[in-house]
């Protein structure tokens, strides 16, 4: 692992035009559960009960006393980890210019991203389903559920819930990004949700270097990426991140 680190360090120290695609296993060691896989979130819950925009409009105080309330007391303390803190060092360098997630957490912008593509959306934010104002979810009271706007709409969260559309512009700023960048890094995901999947397959195909930082190996594993670091995402970056800046 450790010659895959110095790779990937001499690798980044010789691109200015890096993309990373993140997923749920980015956060892990944030503390936020991914919904896949052992400890996931759907272990717990049935997604087409509690995820779909249709339960959730059927009746939002279920999905608000059950869905929502568990995501909001993870959200609101969580903590970028040495895995985001990793990437906002890499655009500090002017190596990284974007990072395309599938997460909802806000952790990126927290860690100091700036250019952040959220596919699907951000549950850091509220918006009232009548008059569109929008509340910070840690300031959001739960002490009547569903919350309220102060106009009396019902309040939903940003972010999209299974059945609704990803924003067609971050789709497209996203194709476009990873068919410029010269280094895509897919960090935390299992790739197997579409269209998310398919970015590295477009930065590949546009000639692009494609590195893997995740535990375990995905269906781009040996196909579209060109090696995986086998490990978690936090010491990986972290461990990266010291091996480049003498190359700089
Ligand atoms: P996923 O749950 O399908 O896969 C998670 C991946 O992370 C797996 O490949 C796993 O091996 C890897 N992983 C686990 N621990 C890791 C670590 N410490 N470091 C690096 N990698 C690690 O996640 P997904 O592919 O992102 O798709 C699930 C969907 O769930 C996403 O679309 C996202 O919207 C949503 N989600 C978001 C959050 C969040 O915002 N943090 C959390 C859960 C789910
Ligand atoms: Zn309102």
């Amino acid at each position: 692992m450790d010659d895959l680190i110095k790779r990937a360090a001499e690798d980044l120290a010789l691109a200015n035009n890096v993309v990373a695609l993140t997923g749920a296993g980015i956060s892990v060691e944030s503390g936020i559960p991914p919904f896949r896989g052992k400890g996931g979130i759907w272990e717990k819950f049935d997604p087409m009960e509690f995820a779909h925009i249709d339960a959730f409009m059927k009746d939002p105080a279920k999905v608000w006393n059950v869905l929502i309330k568990e995501m909001k007391d993870i959200v609101d303390t969580a903590k970028p980890n040495d895995g985001h803190l990793g990437l906002a060092k890499l655009e500090e360098l002017g190596i990284l210019k974007t990072v395309i997630t599938q997460n909802v957490d806000g952790l990126h912008q927290d860690a100091g991203n700036t250019d952040v593509i959220e596919f699907h959306g951000n549950f850091a934010w509220q918006k009232c389903m009548t008059c569109d104002k929008r509340m910070e979810t840690i300031n959001v009271s739960m002490s009547q559920i569903p919350p309220r706007c102060e106009c009396g709409g019902i309040l939903r969260p940003e972010c999209i819930f299974f059945g609704e559309m990803i924003p067609p512009n971050h789709l497209l700023r996203s194709r476009q990004v990873a068919s410029q960048c010269d280094i895509m890094l897919v960090v935390g995901t299992s790739a197997i949700v579409q269209p998310a999947s398919f970015m590295p397959v477009i930065s590949k195909q546009s000639g692009a270097k494609v590195i893997e930082i995740n535990p375990e190996k995905t269906p781009l594993t040996g196909n579209i990426s060109d090696y995986l670091i086998m490990g978690k995402a936090g010491p990986v970056m972290k461990q990266i991140i010291e091996e480049l800046e003498p190359l700089l």
